[in-house]
């Protein structure tokens, strides 16, 4: 029978993470991991029909990952990952011509937004300022470490100047936030899209300050050379270098737990796999109903579990094509810098359509196309064949199409060709560019990660409650399940979903400090950072 210190569940970026780190510190463990490949939605594909074209098919922007504290603690430069961070880092076509553009470098940012609104351009720079501090003394450091409960958070973050600040603008919801502060309808929708729609449901209460928080944090979008899986071949360098094994085509069947501890892990081959603790990185209903006795759950836990809620605006219809050539988009003649934009936002003009997108979600039905995408080529022309091009454009789309998600793989390619057409509006020479292309829907993404359920990326909603020290839900939020040695590491944890490695890395000093171990890389406990304000 093998025995292993832990067992992690699921070899996605938040599973290796952990590993490596538990690793490092000389532990010995096993990822099982359901697919043939490790790395979760750091996916790189070639497209079987046009050899050497690649598709980033899940993640592709990836937030600043350099400024990670794990892609420096597990060396990953040097294990081969390398990052490409474009200066011209956002640009939003509107349809009469213009573009609201977001730069690496800021005040060339605060210039684009002049162009459309001058008090707004001074107000951008006004919540950049002020945010500064927050971001780099709050908010940054309790991302990357286990949260307090939100009694003891706001009574710290309180005391201070700062955090009353953050406070005041949390209370807000993002549409309210922008509403009150900018004026331009354009700047409005951009700043909405941008750091509301996709991450929170803009309607919601307590998350004003994203939005400035986002304009003040010097993370910005990044890509992998070689495509998205370079980094997760990275990672998994790192976990196999410190000892760790990674067992693909493994699917657990149950946790096992004995007298309230956690003993090891049967697969569905029916072997058993002993092991000191497990770390799940699987979503609450997998982890919790699935692959645990429910009748050994404290009360009430499950009925916690099966209320966990999944974003009903995170799913993403994706459209990748292989190109003859990059798209050329019309606005490029007035503004020749976007010809090396790096993401671009098309269909979005007015904050306005922000309700009907959601109201669209709730009934659906699909909106008028807003999307939003890049051509990874245009940085990394290792991605396709030489003088060629891969692109893709991503669009919200809700779930269930017209009440059943299995009407996708009936839609699928109709809709891909509405979005084609939206594009040739704003690059013309897509009409002739195209070799190829495939669609991929949100059920699409739930068939290949099921830990994605109902296609949400972020693999939980960032409502019901489900934030912080409540991420997945209450009694769970310090990366500890019910029983002794039963852990959470995925992004149903805080801080949620997105290449953040986050998730892993906070329940990589839980994990440590239950055992005991030293973690030299960890930071100084978040209440201490919080009193000295
Ligand atoms: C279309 C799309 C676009 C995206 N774009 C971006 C982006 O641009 N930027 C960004 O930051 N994020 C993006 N994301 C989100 C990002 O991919 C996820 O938030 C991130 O991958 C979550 O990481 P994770 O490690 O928690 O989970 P995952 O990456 O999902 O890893 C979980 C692992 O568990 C495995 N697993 C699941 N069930 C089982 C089981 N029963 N047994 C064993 N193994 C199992 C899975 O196969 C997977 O390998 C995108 C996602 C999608 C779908």
């Amino acid at each position: 029978m093998p025995s292993y210190d832990g067992v992690l569940l699921g070899a996605g970026h938040n599973g290796l993470i952990l590993q490596a780190y538990l690793g490092m510190a000389g532990l010995k463990t096993v990822a099982l991991e359901r697919r043939q490949i490790a790395g979760g939605g750091l996916s790189t594909m070639e497209d079987p029909r046009f050899p050497g074209f690649l598709h980033n098919t899940h993640a592709f922007f990836q937030r600043a990952v350099t400024g990670m504290p794990w892609y420096h603690d597990l060396d990953l430069a040097a294990r081969g990952a390398e990052y490409i961070e474009p200066e011209l880092n956002v640009a939003m076509l509107t349809r009469d011509g213009r573009a609201l553009e977001w730069w690496t470098d800021f005040e060339r940012t605060a210039e684009s937004f002049k162009v459309f609104d001058a008090d707004d351009a001074a107000t951008l720079r006004r919540w950049h300022d002020d945010f500064i501090p927050i971001v780099e003394n709050i908010l940054m450091w309790e991302s990357r470490s286990p949260t307090l409960p939100a009694h003891e958070r706001r009574a710290l973050i309180e005391r201070s100047a700062m955090g009353r600040k953050l406070l005041e603008a949390s209370a807000l919801s993002p549409l309210e936030f922008v509403q009150r502060e900018f004026k331009n309808p354009v700047i409005q929708a951009g700043l909405l899209f941008f750091n509301g729609l996709r991450e929170v449901d803009l309607r919601l209460r307590g998350f004003g300050h994203h939005i400035a928080a986002l304009l003040a944090s010097p993370a910005k979008a990044q890509m992998s050379r070689g495509g998205t899986a370079a980094l997760g071949r990275a990672l998994e360098r790192a976990v196999r270098e410190t000892g760790g094994e990674i067992r693909l085509l493994t699917e657990p069947k149950r946790i096992v737990v004995e007298n309230d501890k956690v003993t090891g892990v049967e697969t569905a081959t029916g072997e058993f796999i002993r092991a000191n603790f497990v770390a799940s990185s699987l979503n609450p209903h997998q982890t919790f109903l699935d692959l645990l006795d429910q009748r050994l759950l404290p009360k009430g836990y499950a009925e916690k579990a099966a209320a966990f809620a999944y974003n009903l605006i995170a799913p993403l219809f994706a459209l990748n094509v292989n190109l003859s050539e990059a798209p050329a988009y019309r606005a490029a003649q007035a503004h020749p810098e976007l010809t090396r934009a790096f993401m671009v936002i098309m269909g979005l003009d007015h904050v306005d359509q922000f309700s009907d997108i959601v109201r669209h979600h709730e009934a659906g039905t699909i909106p008028p196309t807003v999307m939003w995408g890049a051509c990874p080529t245009l940085f990394d022309p290792s991605q396709a064949p030489a003088g060629k091009h891969t692109a893709f454009m991503w669009e919200k789309l809700p779930y269930r199409l017209h009440g059943d998600a299995q009407n996708w793989d009936r839609e699928r390619d109709a809709h891909g060709q509405r979005m084609l057409a939206v594009w040739r509006e704003f690059a013309p020479n897509m009409a002739d560019a195209v070799l190829g292309s495939f669609t991929r829907s949100a059920l699409d993404v739930e068939r290949c990660l099921p830990n994605m359920r109902e296609g949400d990326l972020l693999v939980g909603a960032f409502a019901n409650g489900q934030i912080g020290y409540d991420r997945p839900f209450p009694g769970a939020g310090d990366y500890r399940g019910p029983f002794r040695g039963l852990y959470l590491c995925g992004s149903s944890s805080h801080p949620g979903g997105n290449v953040t490695g986050l998730p892993g890395y906070n329940a990589a000093q839980v994990v440590l400090a239950d055992l005991g171990l030293r973690a030299d890389w960890a930071p100084p406990p978040l209440s201490d950072r919080l009193a000295r304000l």
